[in-house]
């Protein structure tokens, strides 16, 4: 008798192979038999999983995420785990908390809030540092079991402030540094880091500047490098700029490339001032692949979601003295005060006041901000957009705005796409998608809490991807479930997951592919100190099996926490 067994299923087993129908079997841990309907006999098990007109595939490997603070205090590790994420890379764009001395501790805080937008109040309550080096976070992060695996990178801005202190934000390394960097490096992938990772955008910046490493000269990436080189194989994760067209920082990046075992991956979008780039991109990405240079473009599964409302960090009127004057009130007080119309009439009259016109155009962009209705719908018409609305009724566009702010008792969001809708449609990022050198990541799950709930990528890929899209083609089941499976998990070297076979780790998701539905976002209170976070609800995951375990059912923790620390690469 096997310890569990998923009756009658459709298999879709996360290498991009066919479906099949057919019942699963787990002992250990582990997947023991995949036997297709009409070939034999499964047998029975102790605990039995009727799958029935159920999608069965592998846990997602989601290797874009911010958890690096949430994973000290909280073992359920929403919202990925509620859809369905059995393994979460973290440490990513060059954030985190580890390494760390006491008295850094603050810098890296700030830092984390002021790039990921994580309440630095909650992080400060809910983290118990009992850790100085990267091993020993790994170490601390062992103690807690979770509902999912967790691996952890070596953030460039930690390990910069720890070599050289205040001088962390501008200074070149000098050579001891760049020695000390280097160790520090080797030694954390000894320790288990899965690899390391840096910040090169203009659009990460903490009230001191650009974060820690942004501007660091090839010679310090190299050394760093050639350290995760020494440990073991390990991963090099960029967020950039430039690395889709500056040469300068294509050579480097080759150069990394070249080390034996090191693999490079970086976050790849749909850029409004050059919206064909992308697609150079995903080619020089592949034809390097050809010669034998691991690099990976994470693509996303939808625009990256900004979204605006009055409980979110971002809406049209943030900027409005009016509205400033309103704004620490409660909810339903500003509600109150806005349907006010002598309030009303002043806030329309209002000037917005910034010196930030980036900040400004960013919340005025009439045409790329759209309601975000009860239908979730993230690849809206160009015909909805609040400019489109507007000049079809002939009223301004701030009371459009204000009127779809107001809905829902003012818990209502409009949905304004940041990168990758340059052409009103999700045609970019189909193509991303379905390029061969790509991987789905970007979900920042456990980040901008006040702005952005893209955690449910995995989710949309199904929802979307496999079974509603109307504006334009859809992409086949398989390839979308091999992209947040296998694929994701053989960046970072994960060979005992991803895929539904015989020996390999059950970390499985059997999913109501028909009754898959995601909510509209919704800000919950829930973090340290009462912080804010937007969460995302999905109905139709029915169970989530994390090592044999089930971890979830129908949306519910079991209590079980299977999940452990992933250190370092596995094999097959
Ligand atoms: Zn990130």
């Amino acid at each position: 008798m096997h310890d569990l067994v998923i009756r009658n299923g459709l298999i879709v087993d996360g290498t991009g192979a066919d479906r099949v129908h057919g019942d699963l079997a787990v002992d250990g841990g582990r997947i023991s038999e995949v036997v297709r309907a009409g070939e034999g006999d499964v047998g029975t098990g102790r605990q039995e999983l009727d799958a029935d007109g159920c999608l069965v595939a592998p846990g997602w490997v989601d290797i874009h995420t911010h958890y690096d603070g949430q994973v000290t205090w909280d073992p359920e590790m929403a919202p990925s785990s509620w859809h369905g994420a059995t393994t979460v890379v973290m440490g990513n764009c060059g954030v985190g908390f580890a390494p760390a001395r006491p008295d850094e501790r603050d810098f890296l805080i700030e830092l984390m809030e002021a790039v990921e937008d994580i309440p630095g109040t909650a992080l400060h309550e809910g983290i118990d540092w009992q850790w100085e080096s990267f091993g020993e976070y790994l170490d601390a992060l062992e103690a807690m079991p979770r509902t999912v695996d967790v691996g952890a990178q070596l953030p460039h801005a930690a390990l910069r402030a720890y070599v050289s202190g205040r001088a962390a934000h501008d200074d070149d390394l000098d050579a001891d540094q760049l020695r000390q960097l280097s160790a520090l490096a080797e030694q954390a992938v000894r320790d288990g880091a899965l690899g390391f990772s840096t910040s090169r955008t203009i659009l990460h910046t903490s009230r001191h500047g650009l974060i820690p490493g942004t501007t660091a000269l090839p010679d310090e990436l190299l050394a760093v490098a050639h350290g995760l080189a020494r440990g073991g194989p390990a991963v090099f994760q960029i967020i950039s700029d430039g690395i889709t067209h500056v040469p300068e920082e294509q050579a480097w990046v080759r150069e990394i490339a070249d080390l034996p075992g090191m693999t490079v991956t970086y976050s790849l979008a749909q850029s409004p001032r050059a919206p064909r780039q992308f697609e150079d991109a995903l080619d020089a990405a592949w034809a390097m692949r050809a010669e034998g240079r691991t690099v990976i473009p994470q693509v996303p599964a939808r625009p990256t979601g900004m979204l605006f409302g009055l409980q979110s960090s971002l809406h049209p009127f943030i900027l409005h003295p009016t509205y400033r004057g309103l704004a620490e009130r409660p909810l339903a007080e500003r509600v109150a005060a806005l349907r006010d119309p002598d309030v009303r009439a002043r806030l329309l009259a209002d000037e917005p006041r910034t010196r930030n016109p980036i900040a400004l155009r960013l919340v005025t962009n009439w045409s790329e901000i759209f309601r975000l209705g009860a239908d979730c719908d993230y690849e809206p018409a160009p015909d909805d957009s609040v400019a489109a609305v507007a000049g079809r009724e002939g009223r301004r566009e701030e009371e459009v705005v204000l009127d779809w702010l107001l809905e829902q008792d003012g818990a209502a969001f409009l949905f304004a796409p940041l990168g990758s809708y340059v052409d009103k449609d999700h045609g970019a990022i189909r193509t991303m998608i379905e390029h061969p050198a790509s991987v789905v990541g970007l979900s920042d799950g456990g980040a901008h809490c006040g702005l952005i709930c893209d955690a449910s990528f995995p989710t949309y890929l199904l929802t979307h991807w496999a079974r509603d899209r109307t504006r334009g083609e859809r992409l086949p089941l398989e390839l979308v479930v091999h992209k947040q499976t296998k694929a994701t998990a053989d960046v970072y070297g994960l060979g005992d997951r991803g895929v539904l076979e015989p020996g390999r780790r059950a970390d499985v998701n059997v999913i109501d592919l028909d009754g898959l539905h995601l909510h509209v976002p919704h800000m919950v209170f829930d973090l340290p100190a009462g912080g804010r976070r937007l969460v995302q609800a999905v109905d139709g995951y029915r169970w989530t099996l994390q090592s044999g375990e089930v971890t979830f059912a129908d949306g519910e923790p079991t209590g079980a926490r299977p999940g452990r620390v992933v250190r370092g690469r596995r094999a097959g």
